[in-house]
């Protein structure tokens, strides 16, 4: 989780600290996944739950932009779609021609994360995540 934490960073993340806000914060990434911020003098000021993470939506597009995930998907099958937005309804995907959707690719891997999260479990959701990071 660190990893998809520091990718999401540098793609503009910032934790939405409740108290912390104020304060240069300097992040530890504790192994379950969570954030522990401390200020520069190593004082405690705030933990910042796993869940919390893969519930903010900016945390999401964030590691889409330093991913690379296409802004238009199929929902199905995770495809690209490079129609313009005008023809953007139903039946162009070559997965499911009937009843394709369309959605942002942040959108669409959040999904599949929680997916797994809720079927496995947040080990293999993070695990699937990192097949997903671009390698350096
Ligand atoms: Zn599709």
């Amino acid at each position: 989780m660190e990893t998809i934490i520091k990718v999401a960073i540098s793609g503009g993340w910032k934790p939405q600290y409740e108290k912390a806000t104020e304060l240069n914060s300097v992040i530890h990434f504790c192994e379950d996944g969570s954030i522990l911020a401390t200020g520069e003098n190593g004082k405690f000021l705030e933990v910042y739950d796993k869940s919390k993470i893969v519930l903010d939506h900016l945390f999401w597009q964030a590691l889409g932009k330093a991913c690379g995930w296409k802004d238009l998907v199929c929902s199905f099958c995770g495809t690209e779609i490079t129609r313009p937005a005008s023809s953007l309804d139903d039946g162009w995907c070559r997965c499911d021609m009937k009843s394709t959707k369309a959605q942002n690719g942040w959108e669409y891997q959040a999904l599949k994360f929680h997916e797994i999260n809720l079927t496995e479990s947040f080990e293999k959701a993070v695990e699937y995540l990192l097949t997903l990071i671009p390698k350096a």
